[in-house]
């Protein structure tokens, strides 16, 4: 029974170095280096869904990998909405000022990160107390 649980023992250890020494090179995506604890917002561009909800950060790249390698060559890659299931899931931002989410950079002309509703964007702020404007 004991050269068993030695076996077993040994069978772990062995499969754990593996796995370290498997996950620790070639990884130049640096997905698995995003904290499981970040979350991201995001936005679905479908006009009668309209959903918002926030999710893992690290979920939201292995998503994305997940669909570039089921899309190749595609422009735009967007994720499957767990509201109307579409594929019309974008990365949002939270605007700290009014709550509002939207899609980053939906406006061309305007900061990515400018909030349709308020119209405050950190980045603009950032920005025009650097230049002093
Ligand atoms: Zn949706
Ligand atoms: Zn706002």
């Amino acid at each position: 029974m004991k050269n068993v649980i030695y076996g077993v023992v040994i069978l772990i250890c062995l499969l754990v170095a593996g796995y370290v020494i498997f996950s620790g090179g070639g990884d130049s995506s640096g997905v698995d280096n995003i904290p499981d604890d970040e979350t991201i917002w995001v936005r679905c561009a479908n006009k009668a869904c309209n959903a918002t909800y926030e999710m893992g950060k690290k979920q939201y790249y292995k998503e994305m990998e997940a669909k570039a390698k089921d899309n190749p060559g595609a422009m735009v890659l967007l994720l499957t909405c767990k509201e109307c299931g579409q594929d019309k899931v974008t990365e949002a931002v939270k605007c700290e000022k009014c709550g509002e989410v939207f899609i980053k950079g939906a406006s061309q002309t305007e900061f990515p990160d400018k909030c349709p509703k308020c119209k405050f964007s950190k980045v603009e702020t950032r920005w025009k107390e650097r230049t002093g404007r």
